[in-house]
C-alpha cells in the first residue's frame, strides 16, 4: 500500500514551547519538522510528513482571522476538496482555544473530504513525561484514516471538534464532548466508531466568512439586565448582532421583577439581534418549551442553541451572521457539522 502523506500545520501553544520565550517562531518550518521527527521518530514511520508554521502564538491570541487563514491552508496547501493532496491535515494548536478553532473550521469546511485533526499538549514536547509525543503520533495516525471530519485527538480519545470543550487545565485528558460519545478510542489501536462519523453529502466548499459581532453572557442570580441593555445600546458604531445567553439548566433565566431578562431580550430581538439561549450545564440542552421561563424567552424572540457547546454556539453565530442566505434562526435549526442534536 502506498504511504500516505500528512500536512502538519503548527500554530503554537504549549506543544512547541521551548525556553524561555515561546511566542517567537525561532525555528524555520524545515528545522521545526526535523526537531519534531527527532523527538517523535514514529511520525516518519506513520506517514510522509510536511510541516508549515503560519504563526506561533499562545492560542489566547488566535481568533477569526487565523481560523480563516487555517481553513485556506487546509484547502490550498492540504488539498481538501480536490483530488490528491495530503491524506489528512494535523493542526498543532494551543489547548486553551483549540475547541473554538476546531468548531469554526468545522463550519467553514463544508462537506469535508479528509481528516483535519487538531491536537496539542499540556506539556511541551521537549519536557520529560510530556503528553505531546503520544498526542502527535496519534493525531498523525488518525489523519491517515477514513475520518472526514474536523476532529480532536487528545489523550485516549478522538472527539468531534464542534462538540468539544476544554474540561481540564492540567490533566492529560483535557478535552471532552459532554453531549456526544467519542468518535474513537485510542489504545493499542485507534478504534473509530464508524456509525457516528460524518461523511460529505455534497460538493466541498470553503465558506470562510465570519462576523465577530457576537456577544456571550453567562446569567447568574443577581445579574442586572440593565447592563445588557447598556451594551446593546452603546452605539459608537458597535452593534451586537447575536447574543448568546448562557442560561440555567434547560434554558431558564430570571423572568420576574427587576431581574427579569425578558424586556432586554424583547428589545434586542425587536432590533434584529439574534438572541440565542444555551445551557450553562456541561451536559444537556436548552429546551424552550419545558418551563415558563423558556416559553417566555421564545415569545420574546429567543432561539434555542439546543445541546451545543458554547464554543460551537459562538463560532456558529459568527458563521451564520456572515452567511445571510438563511437567517440565524434557520441556521441554528440546521445541523451543519454534527454540532447539535436536532
Ligand atoms: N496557553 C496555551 C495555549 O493555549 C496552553 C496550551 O497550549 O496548552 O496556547
Amino acid at each position: 500500500m502506498a504511504r500516505k502523506s500528512v500536512l502538519l500545520i503548527h500554530t503554537g501553544g504549549t506543544l512547541g514551547m521551548g525556553q524561555p520565550e515561546h511566542r517567537r517562531l525561532d525555528l524555520e518550518p524545515a528545522e521545526h519538522l526535523q526537531r519534531m521527527l527527532e523527538r517523535v521518530p514514529e511520525l516518519g514511520e506513520i506517514a510522509d510528513c510536511d510541516l508549515i508554521a503560519p504563526w506561533n502564538l499562545d492560542s489566547s491570541d488566535v481568533g477569526p482571522s487565523h481560523w480563516q487563514q487555517l481553513a485556506r491552508a487546509v484547502v490550498e496547501q492540504g488539498g481538501a476538496g480536490q483530488p490528491g493532496g495530503y491524506a489528512g491535515i494535523v493542526v498543532i494548536h494551543g489547548t486553551d482555544t483549540l475547541a473554538y478553532a476546531a468548531s469554526a473550521l468545522a463550519f467553514m469546511l463544508r462537506n469535508l473530504d479528509r481528516p483535519v485533526i487538531f491536537t496539542g499538549s499540556q506539556r511541551p514536547l521537549q519536557a520529560w513525561r510530556s503528553d505531546a509525543r503520544a498526542n502527535l503520533a496519534a493525531a498523525v495516525e488518525a489523519a491517515t484514516m477514513d475520518l472526514p471530519e474536523v476532529a480532536i485527538v487528545f489523550g485516549d480519545r478522538v472527539l468531534r471538534g464542534c462538540r468539544a470543550t476544554k474540561v481540564d487545565a492540567s490533566d492529560y485528558l483535557a478535552f471532552d464532548t459532554p453531549n456526544l460519545a467519542p468518535l474513537g478510542r485510542i489504545g493499542v489501536g485507534i478504534d473509530l466508531d464508524r456509525a457516528v462519523i460524518r461523511r460529505p453529502v455534497g460538493l466541498f466548499a470553503l465558506a470562510e466568512e465570519l462576523d465577530r459581532q457576537v456577544l456571550g453572557v453567562t446569567v447568574f442570580p443577581g445579574f442586572d439586565p440593565a447592563l445588557l441593555v447598556g451594551v446593546a445600546d452603546s452605539g459608537a458604531g458597535l452593534r451586537v448582532k447575536a447574543l448568546i445567553v448562557r442560561a440555567f439548566g434547560a434554558g431558564n433565566v430570571p423572568i420576574v421583577g427587576e431581574h427579569s431578562l425578558l424586556p432586554a431580550i424583547e428589545r434586542m430581538s425587536a432590533r434584529g439581534v439574534a438572541v440565542l439561549i444555551a445551557t450553562q450545564c456541561l451536559r444537556g440542552s436548552a429546551q424552550l418549551d419545558l418551563y415558563a421561563a423558556g416559553r417566555a424567552l421564545r415569545d420574546a424572540g429567543a432561539i434555542s442553541a439546543g445541546d451545543m457547546s458554547f464554543e460551537a454556539a459562538a463560532t456558529k453565530a459568527m458563521w451564520a451572521l456572515a452567511h445571510p442566505e438563511r437567517s440565524v434562526a434557520e441556521w441554528f435549526a440546521t445541523n451543519l457539522a454534527g454540532e447539535v442534536s436536532l
